[in-house]
């Protein structure tokens, strides 16, 4: 999380103001006249009523969810969901011995997604919840890396350095694992408009010391799939001439939850023998609010067993792979609900409207004349599109900033190597995101577009920074 400092000290002079009696008790008395500092814990309590309303009225300047499409994360969900949620927040998902029941609504998830994803031998495939994707990408790459390091025990620790190859176009958590388990990035730069990873550049990055590929499905930079089979085959390849085998893991977490529904035909899981592991974020196109991903591998060989821990403190003798201990147990009930919920029909029907939003949206921006779209929302729900060749009065950085004011969070952004001089937009649709929505999105826009064209140029700014978290 946000690694943050202590108080300053303009924080800490800082003292409270009069409280409104309202809030609290009306008698002054008997009541609080003064709110509690910010930046110290008080020295006494307050009334639950009067922490509420300080609590609930400082989150009011929060955005509003609905209308972030920056976003790729669940801000809808039905109500029942949300009341099952509440039913779980007290059950702990590491403790399997005291609540088997949700243990087993993991285990169900893991057997569907399994499936789903087409592993060989359903029964023979592991996985587990996670926090998010991150955490799932991060167990994935350390299965990875202690495969490798088992191949190479004569080698390292020693002469040999252990890299991961990927596109630059990855998402941060694969920058992070490099990071924090010390093994070497190998990113294959974007060039001309191939905006990410291509079969020939990853088999030209690997040697013998590579751990594996990461295939993305989809970029969360302009929402297109990797070609997954293409990698593999031409990992095929170099296991042929070279004698490397390089195992792929599948980054799904936006696409794992949207291929399998709207693009069926589509080889990218374990269909390909070369795919080892693949990981989705249950709170992405799984439908289910913040907190859950999760990391599946296809088989036992996959997930070399002395990385799984089993703990019998808590009771119970349960085998877990995870970064976490305690981890609330609400999230994977949801999912569960989701997928009971929904069906393989219900999830074809609620992705293929928000892929008819994205597309209906993209072709009626294509059309404005004063945008190029590099990607159409047709893989991923999701498409990033510039300025035309031609615009000269504004860029993208003012058409963020200037969505704001009418309550959109439209991310701008620059591209990584080597086409960080493009800049673009992105328009992530989710669930919840309609077409009606989407109209008044795009009234909003043509009607800012009459102003920006007036512009004499594009706004000065502090040197480019992307004007909304993007990832
Ligand atoms: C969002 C995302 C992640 C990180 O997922 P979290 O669930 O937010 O931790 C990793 N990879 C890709 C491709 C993503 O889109």
């Amino acid at each position: 999380m946000t690694l943050h400092k202590g108080a300053s000290p303009s924080d800490r002079k800082q003292t409270g103001h009069p409280v409104n009696p309202f809030y609290g008790e009306a008698d002054p008395v008997a009541g609080m006249e003064t709110a509690p500092p910010r930046h110290t814990l008080p020295d006494g309590p307050l009334a639950p009523h009067a922490a509420y309303q300080f609590v609930h009225d400082e989150l009011m300047l929060d955005g509003n969810s609905r209308l972030n499409l920056a976003t790729f994360v669940t801000t809808w969900m039905e109500p029942q969901a949300g009341v099952l949620m509440a039913e779980c927040r007290d059950k702990n998902m590491i403790d399997k011995d005291e609540y088997p029941r949700t243990a087993e609504l993991e285990k169900r998830c893991v057997a569907m997604l399994a499936d789903l994803w087409h592993a060989p031998d359903p029964s023979s495939a592991v996985g587990c919840s996670t926090t998010g994707s991150s955490e799932a990408c991060m167990l994935a790459g350390m299965s990875f890396k202690r495969r490798w390091m088992q191949r190479n025990q004569d080698r390292y620790p020693g002469s040999a350095r252990p890299n991961l190859v990927m596109g630059a176009n990855v998402q941060v958590c694969w920058e992070k694992f490099c990071n924090f388990w010390e093994v070497e990035a190998r990113t294959v730069p974007m060039e001309g408009d191939r905006f990410h990873l291509d079969a020939a550049s990853a088999a030209e990055q690997c040697d013998e010391n590579t751990i594996g590929v990461v295939a993305i499905l989809g970029s969360t930079f302009d929402g297109s799939y990797e070609p997954v089979a293409d990698i593999c085959a031409a990992l095929d390849e170099v296991q042929k001439k070279r004698g490397w085998d390089i195992p792929v893991h599948v980054d799904g977490a936006s696409g794992a939850m949207i291929a399998p529904f709207l693009d069926p035909e589509l080889m990218w899981d374990f269909r390909l023998p070369r795919v080892a592991s693949i990981n989705t974020s249950g709170h992405k196109y799984g439908l289910v609010y913040p907190g859950v991903g999760w990391a599946l591998w296809r088989d036992t060989e996959a997930l070399p067993e002395e990385l799984v821990f089993r703990v019998n403190y808590l009771g119970g003798d349960m085998p877990t792979f995870a970064l976490n201990f305690s981890r609330p147990g609400a999230q994977v009930a949801a999912q569960y609900y989701t997928f009971l919920r929904l069906g393989r029909a219900g999830f074809r029907a609620v992705q293929q409207a928000t892929r008819d939003v994205a597309g209906s949206m993209a072709e009626r921006i294509g059309a404005l004349g004063d945008f190029r779209l590099l990607t159409r929302g047709d893989q991923l729900p999701v498409f990033a599109f510039t300025t035309a060749d031609d615009v000269t009065a504004f860029d993208v950085f003012d058409v963020s900033r200037r969505m704001r004011e009418r309550g959109w969070l439209l991310p701008a952004y620059t591209f990584p190597p080597n086409r960080e001089d493009l800049s673009v937009l992105r328009v992530v649709c989710r669930n919840g995101f309609s077409m009606d929505l989407a109209d008044l999105f795009l009234a909003d826009l043509e009607q800012l577009l009459t102003e920006l064209r007036q512009q004499s140029g594009p706004m000065q700014r502090p040197e480019s920074v992307a004007t909304a978290f993007h990832h």
